[in-house]
């Protein structure tokens, strides 16, 4: 074991510190414009492709650098350190990996490029109304009309699609009554497409929400939406889709890490200064230091759990072997980011509910780690069963 960074990873997380404080004055106008405007400023997805982060995962031969998961993940946990970071760029990574795995090379040549120069920028669709931990509810379909795939159903909470260039849809690839009449297994009859926001039929109605900054949350109903591709195998989408929810939830964790580490720098600046008592900051109080080095141990100990998910990625492990790693790793991350906002909160009195300081705004930020993307419960009931081997609860 060698828990030193490589040269490569060091400057990885040296140019993310530097973008992230290049970005962080600029990113309440990014949100600002994003939510007010529909305008998404894409100089941001711009630069983070020229500093090499947007072709990450993507091979030279289709743009990128190829580094990898684990330089990714730093970057995104160094950046959400400073503050900045996008929704967006998550989901535009986990879209161009399902594209890179399950192909076929025509797919991949026709957008993996434009996700590596950081032209293209995707949003994801599973939830539905009545299919949110459990997706093998969904009703939305898209199936084979001839030589089209047409998506019919409804999509709701999806981030971003006002601003988005495409959608990344799961569905059914044939209704659920005619899969069971056909005996067909339960992992087969879907199909992942990309569906163009602006095709007829198409439309979206928002959700106000909160939880995610400088993004508004949809409703997407499709009506008889002719698809712009099928993503890997028809009919086996369920493959493809599971195998790049670990990589989400190791980003997940890294956008956790990151806000913990800036929560925690933040409550630890404000406790030096805030003197109430006397001549003493409240930073000298035990009440106030010890759940802020309380965070600092669980964030060392949560970044070796992080570090050894996406160091298993690149390493090519195979998805049931990573999958209760990167399942722990968001869970414990996503954990330690509303500890760390709680206690920020805290550490900040009546300040912390001011517009000023952005900390109840980063609670409620941290606090959508606990429902999103796959909640508390979904992950301790597949911890149970599926790593100590309990019987399935539900
Ligand atoms: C701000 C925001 C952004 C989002 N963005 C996206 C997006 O871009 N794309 C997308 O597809 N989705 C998105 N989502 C949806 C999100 O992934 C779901 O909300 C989440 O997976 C939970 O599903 P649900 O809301 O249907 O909850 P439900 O499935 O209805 O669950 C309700 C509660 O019951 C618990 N529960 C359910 N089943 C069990 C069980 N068997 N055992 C124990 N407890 C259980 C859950 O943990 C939860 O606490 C977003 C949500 C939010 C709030």
């Amino acid at each position: 074991m060698d828990f030193r960074f490589t040269e490569e990873q060091e400057m990885v997380q040296k140019s993310a510190k530097q973008f992230g404080k290049r970005w962080a004055p600029r990113m309440d106008e990014l949100h600002r414009s994003a939510v007010e405007d529909g305008a998404l400023d894409r100089s941001f997805f711009l630069e983070l492709a020229e500093a090499g982060f947007a072709g990450s995962l993507i091979p030279e031969q289709y743009g990128g650098t190829g580094m990898g998961l684990t330089p990714l993940a730093i970057a995104m946990e160094a950046m959400a350190s400073e503050g900045v970071g996008s929704a967006l760029v998550m989901l535009t990574q986990m879209n161009a990996l399902c594209i890179l795995r399950a192909g076929p090379d025509p797919l991949r040549e026709r957008y993996l490029p434009r996700v590596a120069s950081g032209e293209l920028v995707m949003a994801f669709a599973i939830t539905e109304p009545d299919a949110g931990s459990n997706s093998f509810r969904m009703v939305s379909v898209a199936e084979r009309r001839g030589q089209d795939i047409v998506l019919n159903g409804t999509k709701t909470f999806i981030t971003g699609v006002d601003v988005a260039d495409e959608v990344l849809v799961i569905a059914r690839s044939m209704p659920y009554e005619e899969r069971k009449a056909k005996n067909v297994p339960k992992t087969a009859g879907f199909n992942v497409v990309m569906v163009d926001p602006k095709a007829a039929g198409f439309s979206m109605t928002e959700l106000p929400t909160r939880g995610i900054e400088g993004l508004k949350q949809w409703t997407l109903h499709f009506d008889d939406v002719v698809c712009e591709a099928v993503v890997g195998e028809e009919h086996m989408g369920i493959i493809p889709m599971f195998d790049v929810l670990n990589a989400e939830r190791t980003l997940a964790a890294a956008a956790a890490l990151g806000m913990t580490e800036r929560l925690l720098n933040k409550a630890v600046e404000y406790a030096r200064e805030r003197k109430v008592f006397g001549d003493r900051a409240i930073g000298s109080y035990q009440a106030i230091q010890h759940p802020l080095a309380e965070i600092k141990a669980e964030l060392e100990a949560v970044r070796l759990l992080f570090y050894k998910c996406a160091t298993m990625f690149d390493q090519g492990a195979r998805p049931m072997e990573i999958g209760p790693y990167a399942t722990m790793c968001k869970y414990l991350a996503g954990e330690l980011a509303i500890k760390a906002a709680d206690h920020a909160l805290q550490t900040f009195g009546g300040s912390g509910f001011s517009a000023e300081t952005g900390m109840i705004d980063a609670y409620v930020n941290a606090r959508l780690l606990r429902t999103a993307p796959i909640s508390r419960e979904m992950v301790l009931n597949q911890v149970a069963e599926h790593v100590l081997g309990l019987p399935r609860s539900y």
